[in-house]
């Protein structure tokens, strides 16, 4: 019999009657012929107070008894929701995670799956019951209860379905659907009819709050069909599968993670090493880094900036300030105010220009961008705070994303694809392990970096269109806010454009008062392909610390969830490729 996975977010469970509205749903599958488990979250805002209650007695609690609190919340929900479907005559029994076999790390409040023991639910599913599953939590080996990140209730119930080899998950929450950005902040927004994996991920990654981005990842590994859809009707939702909306358009949505914060560790002595120890260091924290960009050193020193969560922010600090003293760095800064807008599309990487009509669009807004950077299917920008929901609504906008797209991409799941799939998940040893396809190198590009730009709005936009009315195609772009508000920003082209590039950026250069700009003719960048390669957050530092090991300079970065590009000088290419395999997959060097 085919089993189905649904899971019920808060809203969708926050008072007895809408209790009783999930439980019909899961009742109206089991007469449909499935075999159901039924995911909830806690009540309402339950975690939110829990959080508040135990904030009360310690402003930073211990993280293994928040998750013994917070445990508690979907606790209540599943006793509630087995008794609902007692009350409407058919047979279901509660579990928490420990009581489902759902072991984790022991990462508390951020723990990752390892394995499900999938007997008892079976058995309970074979003998009639709805199994209510608590969504979000788990159980080390040496039973302490965890949980997995704000959210985390849509991972369990993908995970739920991976290891049960569900048919589908169906998440039942509060809108109808994924929307090409968040409706309660652009109201134009459009749901889409379907969206692939690797869109939702970055998406997801990027601030679109409806899904936790590692149930995505869960949902790709294990090739399970996700449909989000509304508690409240019975309308079709999206369906998260390989098969994008539209394979012509190059944006597919738009997300804002209003709550970031821009550190800058300044004067850090340019030598291999410096950033990973500082990345890895907060990694070991379990903190975090978003966007991060180096700027070219100047008298022997560089200033590397990042962002991370705003509420990781005083930890984040407590790291970096020590570091910085003990590598010898100038000092570090830091901007509270600031938020991240992201774009992202599958169709991104055929088409040239779609940073240039982002960067035109905010321009045209007055909206300064402080930081870019751009992956093969996401653009970044950090603004400050207050202009970050016009910044949402302008991509929106520019992108036409309101607009059903004109050409619908057939349903495809290439069978090469469900292959490899097969021997990459035969190597994992744990369910949420990182999964590294490939690595690769590309010695085809040069690089450009324009230095002490004034910081205005306006002038990413305006360097791009002329980069671009020369025929120019632009690959990995970053910049950053340099010293006394100038910014600073690299770019990779390739390399029988270079020359005409630096022309182009002279020009510019010298237009807008920036610095000469300099370049290398010849760099190359690495790939490191896979999913999950930013929720993992030991990857960056990984990554640099290998390089530093082998004394090798990353001179660009850029991070994402299926993806992670670095740029090294273009003599050290395939040293840097053989370090990061050893790093990454020994298993992938023949
Ligand atoms: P649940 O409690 O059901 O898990 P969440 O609040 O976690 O619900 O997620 C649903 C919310 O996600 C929506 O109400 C919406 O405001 C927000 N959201 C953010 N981005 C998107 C998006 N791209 N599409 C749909 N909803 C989104
Ligand atoms: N209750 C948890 C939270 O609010 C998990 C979830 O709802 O997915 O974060
Ligand atoms: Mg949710």
């Amino acid at each position: 019999m085919a089993v189905l996975v649904q899971k019920f977010g808060g809203t969708s469970v926050a008072d007895a009657e809408k209790i009783l509205a999930a439980a019909r749903k899961a009742i109206r599958a089991k007469l449909q012929g499935y075999q159901v488990v039924t995911v909830v979250s806690a009540m309402g805002h339950t975690s939110d107070h829990l959080i508040e209650l135990a904030k009360q007695i310690d402003p930073e609690p211990p993280a293994r008894e928040m998750d013994m609190l917070l445990s508690t919340g979907e606790q209540v929900s599943v006793a509630l929701m087995a008794m609902a479907i007692h009350r409407l005559g058919h047979r279901a029994i509660s579990m928490t995670g420990a009581q489902m076999g759902i072991y984790t790390d022991s990462t508390h409040t951020k723990a990752r799956i390892r394995s499900i023991s999938t007997d008892r639910i079976r058995q309970l599913l074979d003998e009639g019951n709805i199994v209510i599953a608590a969504g979000f939590q788990g159980i080390t080996d040496t039973a302490d209860i965890t949980t997995l990140g704000r959210g985390g209730s849509d991972t369990t119930a993908v995970a739920l379905a991976a290891a049960l080899r569900a048919e589908t998950c169906e998440i039942y929450t509060d809108v109808d659907g994924v929307y090409t950005t968040d409706p309660r902040l652009v109201p134009e927004a459009r749901r889409v009819s379907r969206i692939s994996y690797d869109e939702m991920l970055e998406l997801a990654t990027a601030g679109a709050g409806v899904m936790h981005n590692r149930s995505i990842e869960f949902a790709k590994r294990f090739s399970v069909p996700v449909h989000v859809r509304s508690s409240f009707s019975d309308l079709p939702g999206t369906i998260i599968s390989w098969t994008p909306e539209s394979r012509d358009v190059p944006v597919c949505g738009a997300a804002a993670i209003l709550k970031e914060a821009r550190i800058t560790v300044r004067g850090v002595p340019d030598k291999p090493g410096n950033a990973a120890v500082i990345f890895s260091r907060l990694a070991a924290r379990n903190i975090p880094m978003d966007m991060i960009v180096q700027n070219v050193a100047a008298g022997g020193r560089a200033d590397i900036s990042f962002t991370v969560f705003q509420e990781e922010l005083p930890a984040a600090l407590r790291v970096v300030e020590e570091t910085a003293r003990e590598i010898g760095a100038e000092g570090v800064t830091y901007d509270e105010n600031v938020a991240k807008v992201s774009v992202v599309g599958l169709g991104m990487a055929k088409q040239p220009g779609v940073a240039q009509r982002m960067f035109r669009a905010l321009a045209d807004k007055g909206i300064n961008i402080l930081m870019i950077t751009t992956s093969e299917i996401k653009i970044s920008v950090l603004v400050q705070r207050d202009q970050a929901v016009e910044a949402l609504r302008t991509v929106h906008q520019a992108f036409e994303l309101h607009k059903e797209p004109p050409s619908v991409a057939e349903e495809s799941r290439p069978e090469v694809v469900a292959n490899d799939r097969e021997r990459i998940i035969g190597r994992l040893h744990g369910m949420e392990d990182l999964v590294i396809e490939s690595i690769c190198l590309d010695e085809t590009q040069g690089c450009v970096t324009l230095s002490e730009i004034p910081d205005r709005p306006g002038l990413a936009a305006k360097l791009f269109r002329q980069v671009a009315d020369r025929n120019i195609v632009v690959d990995m772009i970053v910049q950053s806010v340099g010293r006394e508000d100038k910014a600073m920003m690299s770019f990779t082209v390739p390399q029988g454009s270079y020359e005409e590039a630096m022309t182009a950026c002279q020009a510019f250069a010298e237009e807008i008062g920036a610095a000469p700009p300099t370049g290398r003719p010849s760099v190359a960048k690495l790939s490191i392909l896979g999913t999950g390669l930013k929720s993992h957050i030991s990857v960056a530092g990984r990554t640099f610390q290998a390089l530093a090991a082998a004394q090798i300079n990353v001179e660009m970065i850029s991070t994402s969830e299926v993806r992670l590009n670095v740029v090294v000088s273009g003599d050290t290419g395939r040293q840097a490729l053989a370090v990061l395999r050893r790093e990454f997959a020994p298993e992938l060097i023949e």
